[in-house]
């Protein structure tokens, strides 16, 4: 069996030493000949809590496709992914050694011809329940709602369903033992769906402090996905001439985007990092993320710690890398504390165990 061995300071303890790999486990036993990889920082595996595998522009893509996107992420640190929504079915990725760990929460659910085209299951109101309940059968504990999104009816952001639809939707998912969380970027969405219970808010650009006093009460996370709520004058601008009050809606919640997602990390909302990966965004720059969650206003090891060890610790893996923990971790030549940076360019990514990437 070949052990490897590691230096140098393991965050977010800062513990300086050496520790080793054995059998896909992380041991502080000393072996004495095993090989020295790396010398560095070491971060346990980098979680993006919001990432698409499967999917592009169009809808679904090939496997070959959805594999590649995978190992972008996974060369970029991302050795844990929370798969906000895919029409792909990537469960065959969880037999890949050589993949990320996946948390796959199924296809989109949105409301008919109120989501991305080739995305999501789009049903009415009378579906919404039995369509939870198949997606949180075949998903991996989550369940993906699209809150809300443009009417062209009404020719502004709109609720997908009602509140008590979406009660329902949620109740159903928890009797099928998935959590829930959905789409938001409005405002009028949200009361309804944290008070029925939801678990987690994704982009969250609608909050208020009411909002957010509930969502702490409530036990609430949020994963803002920081980079893809810049393009929302883009999005304005698309829908300027056919739809002037949705651009205005989209440029007011762009406005006190900074404002909004401070008040909620203020007042003790659990956030996480998510690239958007798949989505509207490229693979494999949860760097990214993490260093637009630090301009937003988090300290530096706030922002690391929402995409890594706090996000692991959320999804249920080892928050530390301590004695027989699952050996997924990242090494950097630098402190990323120090330089969030360093983070865009791993020295080597150890996944169940195994070099998968070093440069
Ligand atoms: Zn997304």
């Amino acid at each position: 069996m070949t052990v490897l061995r590691f230096a140098g300071t393991t965050l977010p303890d800062g513990d300086v030493g050496e520790f080793f790999v054995a059998d896909g486990r992380i041991t502080l036993e000393a072996v004495p000949d095993a090989d020295l990889v790396a010398t560095g920082w070491i971060v346990p595996g980098l979680v993006d809590a919001h990432c698409h595998l499967g999917l592009d522009d169009l809808g679904a893509v090939s496997r070959a496709e959805a594999e590649q996107q995978a190992i972008m992420d996974r060369d970029g640190g991302a050795l844990l992914i929370r798969d906000a929504g895919s029409p792909l079915d990537t469960s065959w990725m969880q037999e890949r050694p050589e993949l990320p760990r996946l948390i796959r929460c199924g296809r989109h659910i949105a409301r008919t011809r109120r989501y991305l085209r080739n995305y999501a299951h789009e049903v009415e109101p009378g579906e919404l329940a039995a369509t939870v309940a198949r997606e949180a059968a075949a998903g991996d504990g989550w369940v993906k709602l699209v809150g809300d999104w443009i009417s062209r009816d009404v020719g502004d952001l709109m609720p997908s369903f009602t509140a008590e639809e979406f009660a329902l939707a949620i109740a159903t998912a928890h009797e099928y033992g998935a959590k829930v969380t959905a789409h938001c970027f409005g405002e009028e969405v949200l009361a309804g769906l944290i008070d029925a219970g939801i678990d987690c808010i994704e982009h969250g650009t609608g909050l208020t402090p009411e909002l957010i006093a509930l969502m702490v009460e409530r036990g609430t996370t949020l994963v803002p996905t920081v980079m893809q709520l810049e393009k929302f004058p883009e999005y304005a601008a698309a829908g300027e001439a056919r739809f002037p009050a949705y651009a205005s809606t989209m440029r007011r919640l762009h406005a006190s985007t900074r404002q909004t997602l401070m008040a909620a990390y203020d007042a003790g909302v659990p956030l996480f990092a998510g690239s958007d990966g798949g989505g509207v965004a490229r693979h494999g720059n949860l760097a990214g993320e993490v260093l637009a969650l630090a301009e937003l206003g988090l300290p530096a090891a706030e922002a690391l710690g929402a995409a890594s060890w706090r996000a692991r610790a959320w999804l249920g893996h080892n928050p530390t890398l301590t004695e027989g923990d699952p050996a997924d971790f990242v090494v950097y030549d630098a402190d990323p504390i120090r330089d969030l940076r360093v983070l865009q360019a791993p020295r080597v990514v150890v996944l169940r165990g195994r070099v998968v990437y070093s440069r």
